[in-house]
């Protein structure tokens, strides 16, 4: 097995690593509810991908929250609209 012949300092570790992360520049807008999503997932506020329902985001809630979170998503959906 290969083995490290030096230590890596830190910084270097840490100079390689900071190309390896999310920019703010790859999120868009969900089309549904309106809030930043990163491009090609799921909107994990309203579960939508492409205008399509794909999980269920009220099934893990419990009864008060699925209606405070129904309440929330269709006041999101009628500000989009007005927009
Ligand atoms: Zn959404």
């Amino acid at each position: 097995m290969a083995v490290p012949k030096h230590r890596r300092p830190k910084f270097r570790q840490r100079n390689t690593r900071m190309h390896i992360y999310i920019k703010a520049g790859s999120t868009r807008a969900c089309g549904k509810c309106g809030k930043p999503v990163l491009s090609h997932t799921i909107c994990q506020n309203c579960g939508t991908y492409r205008g399509k329902e794909m999980i269920n985001v009220l099934a893990r809630l419990s009864k008060r929250d699925q209606k405070t979170k129904e309440k929330e998503l269709k006041n999101q959906e009628v500000s989009l609209e007005q927009k």
